[in-house]
């Protein structure tokens, strides 16, 4: 239950990252790292992989260091998906946390 719970929440850290600047796998991976999140590149490749799927996300591939790495920005559609959850999560925290 809390994975999936977790999982949510790791979506919508994507979405916003991806709307500030370029996203990559192990980017995200230790930006997750760093709020809590252990999430391994068998949970968030394929996490991506949906979004990108749903177009909330674009991807770009490139080659760095001879190593080609996908790149991820957010699209229109999951930028109105963020603004919807924006409001999602202040009324959440209104109630959850404000009237605890
Ligand atoms: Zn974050």
């Amino acid at each position: 239950m809390i994975r999936d719970l977790e999982l949510a929440f790791v979506k919508i850290h994507i979405l916003y990252h991806a709307e500030k600047e370029e996203v990559f796998g192990i980017g995200l991976m230790e930006e997750l790292g760093s709020h809590g999140y252990e999430i391994g590149p068998g949970t968030l490749y394929p996490t991506l992989a949906k979004l990108e799927k749903g177009s909330f996300l674009n991807c770009k591939t490139r080659t760095v260091d001879h190593k080609q790495r996908k790149y991820y920005r957010i699209t229109p559609k999951g930028r109105e998906l963020l603004d919807k959850m924006r409001e999602k999560i202040e009324e959440l925290y209104q109630e959850v946390i404000k009237q605890k």
